[in-house]
């Protein structure tokens, strides 16, 4: 049985201030609730507010510390870079690689996706691989090509260590757009990403938590997380109102 995730992805967003402040009404508004009840929730901020996220989670079991990205290298000449061991001493857990403003803006291919996932599991940080079609692919019928090809490059790279990842299928027309995909468009998606899961390993088609992010909402998280194959969000803009992210994690049951 897997548990739910529910991660927030800043993005470019944030200030001391804002960050203090929805940070601790994050906080406040699941202190009552248990870790052991299931959900885990995380925060995925920019890079140079880790060190204040990290104090603000500091004591909490429920609220983990993620980054929106990390090199595939080691240490070195990679300027503006951050490594796995840097996200570490700041108590990141997780680390969204391959989101699709990265390999949009940045050229980030499925290789360098790959070895970025290979290089978090390898540090003990809990990769959240984003996979997703352009509108223009889920037109001419690639959906399940592209997520697939997407998927298949961090298999390959990551063999045995697979059911450790978490998957995030985040459709790129979604995103920041209000569009979300349907609960059944998300489960069609979300069932072959599984099926390629169990051909690699039937550990992984088991234990892989796959996400659903684009345009997660309030208003539809709950008929979204309440699909077979649907095991949490990745939440962009709605992360950013407390009482919008509360929701959606009161929804994920
Ligand atoms: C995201 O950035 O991963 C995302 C899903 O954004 P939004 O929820 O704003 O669509």
């Amino acid at each position: 049985m897997r548990t739910k995730l529910i991660a927030g992805n800043w993005k470019m967003n944030g200030t001391l201030a804002d960050n203090e402040l929805l940070c601790k009404s994050i906080r406040t508004g699941l202190a009552g609730v248990d870790a052991s009840q299931g959900t885990s929730v995380v925060l995925c901020a920019p890079s140079v507010y880790l060190s204040q996220l990290q104090s603000c989670l500091a004591g909490s079991s429920t609220i983990h510390l993620g980054s929106q990205d990390v090199s595939s290298h080691d240490k070195g000449a990679f300027t503006g870079e951050i490594s796995t061991a840097m996200l570490k001493e700041f108590g990141v857990r997780y680390a969204i690689v391959g989101h699709s403003e990265r390999r949009q803006y940045h050229g980030e291919t499925d290789a360098v996706v790959a070895l970025k996932a290979k290089a978090a599991l390898a540090a003990g940080i809990t990769p959240i691989v984003c996979v997703g079609e352009s509108l223009a692919e889920r037109e001419a019928g690639l959906t399940n090509d592209v997520v697939r090809r997407q998927l298949a490059a961090v298999i390959h790279e990551n063999g045995h260590c697979i059911s450790e990842i978490v998957v995030a299928y985040e459709p790129v027309w979604a995103i920041g757009t209000g569009k979300t995909a349907t609960p059944e468009m998300a489960q069609a998606v979300h069932s072959v990403l599984r099926a390629q899961l169990h051909a690699a390993s039937s550990v992984a088609a088991e234990r892989v938590q796959i996400l659903y992010g684009g345009s997660m909402n309030a208003a539809n998280a709950a008929s979204l997380l309440a699909m077979a194959d649907i095991d949490g969000g990745l939440i962009g803009g709605a992360a950013l109102r407390a009482a919008d992210f509360l929701s959606i994690i009161a929804s994920a049951k």
